[in-house]
């Protein structure tokens, strides 16, 4: 039987294995199994090498070891390589491991017409890396970085040859990748520099932040009339990029999509 799996510490609260069943089973692949598979920072490399052996074809990962699993990969993306993590581990037929980042194509996916545009990314972990990533590819006119942390912006900036900001000013595209929004974070979308403008309607707000229902900072956007775009929505399409990979089949979207909404829901 081929597995699949996402590997995580935590990673319990992972939508992945859902949505990644509901999908195998929509196209057919019915002895696939995708697993949880909870590991901590000192088991993850060894552990990740000894799946292929186990039957396993790929696996996601997630927080924390996208950095580590792109330094044991034999070969990476050059977008990868770029953004500096993996979310993806492919195990090849002659048992090398490949290393891709489908969280950068996951947003450009679900986001309209990025081009020419002013953008604005809050954050400047991992998924601010492959945001920045994304927008510069897609060839918007401005990318603008903010992090509570400025020193980490600062880096990300360099890295990657976008903007850094202390205090953002507006712009056409806002995505959220910090962690506040978490229903249990406790911060609210106030802790994040926005100005009331820069939700306008015109302007197209993601918060890669997913849980039931609007976040804050979505709900402000709404009312403001601007185009929102949730967390789920941008797992669904790096989770339908990783399946491609792994099957070599197209994924089942609006089956993924069901499932992870079908979660939010219960
Ligand atoms: P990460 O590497 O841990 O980065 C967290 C970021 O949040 C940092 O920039 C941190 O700022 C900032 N932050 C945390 N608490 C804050 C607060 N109270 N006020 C202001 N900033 C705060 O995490 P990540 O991997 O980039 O993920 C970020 C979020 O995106 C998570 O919620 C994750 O679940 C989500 N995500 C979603 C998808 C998807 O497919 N939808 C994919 C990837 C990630 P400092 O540097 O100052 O600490």
């Amino acid at each position: 039987m081929p597995y699949l799996g996402v590997c995580g510490w935590p990673v319990a609260h992972s939508r992945s294995p859902a949505m990644q069943n509901a999908a195998l089973a929509a196209v057919g692949l019915h002895d696939w199994r995708y697993l949880l598979l909870p590991l901590p920072l000192e088991l993850f490399a060894e552990t990740v090498r000894a799946l292929p052996a186990a039957g396993f074809r790929g696996v996601n990962v997630t927080i924390p070891h996208k950095e580590t699993a792109l330094a044991l990969a034999g070969t990476a993306s050059v977008a990868a390589r770029e953004i500096g993590a993996a979310n993806t581990l492919t195990f090849e037929e002659d048992g090398a491991i490949a290393a891709d980042n489908t969280d950068w194509t996951g947003l450009l996916e679900v986001l309209p017409e990025p081009a020419g545009k002013t953008a604005l990314v809050l954050g400047a972990g991992g998924a601010a890396r492959a945001s920045a990533y994304a927008l510069r590819e897609a060839g918007a006119a401005d990318v603008a970085v903010w992090n509570r942390t400025p020193e980490r912006a600062e880096t990300l900036a360099a890295a990657l040859g976008v903007r850094a900001v202390r205090r953002p000013g507006t712009a056409q595209i806002v995505v959220n990748c910090t962690s506040v929004g978490l229903a249990d974070q406790g911060a609210t979308f106030k802790a994040l520099p926005l100005q009331a403008d820069s939700l306008d309607a015109g302007s197209c707000v993601v918060d890669m932040v997913y849980r039931d229902g609007d976040t804050e900072l979505l709900e402000a956007a709404r009312t403001r009339g601007a185009t929102v775009i949730d967390g789920l929505e941008v797992l669904v399409a790096q989770g339908a990029a990783s399946f491609e990979r792994w099957t070599g089949r197209a994924a089942p979207r609006q089956a993924m999509r069901e499932a992870v909404r079908t979660i939010a829901s219960t």
